[in-house]
């Protein structure tokens, strides 16, 4: 397993859990904050190791990369998609998938409530914002967000869960809160449970300004090769 090791992932995942537990105590008493895995690069023989550690869900970006490891994946794997997804792939996930994190587009959405449809089910999706408004990051605007919301929810076989974002990495703080107030302000009328944001960097802070899930690759299985 190359440079992996089990008790290294163990140790980063009790120094994770210990932030989150300190953040939530601190700022939301008694609420929680999921841990999703973010497996780009990672083995998937590495991957299966968070099993052992309570941890289920996993956060994919690459379509390609998790169709070349899905298969050996531990059947607990909880799979969420949250990478940029061209509408012609939404194919190959469709079915493995448990959620859609990185929607951003009516076009996107329209193509998977059409495969969701005719394979009779329902799918959860996030609204990816760009908070930051950056040129180099997906997502939809978010003063286009509340338009965007109003015409997903009229498609037949998706679900709006809530919200994801990736800031700007030298302001979390301010993006963070922004996106608190932008959950709270559709949350209620869209039935909203989900508000995905916090990365290695900056999870603590997310838990903070309400994060339910913050998705973790480098704090858990070390550097990458690539981003
Ligand atoms: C890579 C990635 C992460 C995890 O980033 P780390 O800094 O390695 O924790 C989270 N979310 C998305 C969308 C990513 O692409």
């Amino acid at each position: 397993m190359d440079n992996y090791s089990f008790e290294a992932i163990r140790e980063n995942l009790r120094v994770i859990r210990e932030n989150i537990g300190e953040a939530l105590v601190k700022y939301r008493s008694s609420d929680s904050t999921d841990i999703m895995a973010v497996t780009k690069t990672v083995p998937a023989e590495v991957v299966n190791l968070v099993f052992e550690l309570g941890l289920e869900l996993l956060g994919e970006n690459r379509v390609q990369e998790y169709l070349s490891k899905a298969e050996f994946y531990d059947k607990k794997a909880d799979v969420h998609f949250i990478g940029h997804l061209q509408t012609n792939k939404v194919k190959y996930i469709i079915n493995s998938v448990s959620m859609i994190q990185s929607v951003d587009s009516l076009k996107l959405a329209q193509e998977i409530s059409r495969l969701a449809v005719s394979s009779s089910k329902v799918m959860d999706i996030l609204c990816e914002v760009n908070i930051g408004g950056e040129d180099s990051k997906n997502g939809v605007a978010p003063d286009e967000l509340g338009g965007l919301l109003e015409q997903i929810s009229s498609l037949e076989g998706v679900r709006i869960r809530g919200l994801m974002t990736i800031p700007p990495p030298s302001d979390s703080d301010i993006s963070f809160g922004r996106m608190q107030e932008l959950y709270s302000r559709f949350r209620d009328e869209y039935s909203m449970d989900t508000l995905s944001m916090g990365m290695t960097h900056d999870y603590a802070q997310a838990v903070k300004y309400g994060s339910t899930i913050v998705r973790i690759g480098t704090g858990l299985f070390g550097a990458r090769s690539y981003k």
